[in-house]
């Protein structure tokens, strides 16, 4: 399975929580209104391709990838 990490430029993120929502295992929104990636928590390049496409102010980047014991977040 091709797994990644996340990246979450927090000078971009406007807080939305759109990721959050649709990878709650994944992304947290923290004290600060931004999200931040959860330490070592993986996704497929599929979703974590959906994250990307989502975030309504591009501040989400496929970091790289994982590998393949890293834990896979669990879905919504
Ligand atoms: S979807 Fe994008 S802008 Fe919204 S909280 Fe997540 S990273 Fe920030």
């Amino acid at each position: 399975m091709d797994k990644v990490f996340i990246t979450i430029d927090q000078d971009m993120c406007v807080g939305v929580g759109k990721c959050e929502e649709l990878e709650p295992g994944a992304v947290e929104l923290g004290d600060r209104g931004v999200s931040e990636p959860l330490p070592g928590v993986a996704l497929t390049r599929e979703r974590a391709e959906a994250l990307v496409k989502n975030c309504p102010s591009g501040a989400i980047s496929i970091a790289g990838p994982a590998p393949d014991d890293a834990p896979l977040a669990d879905p919504a």
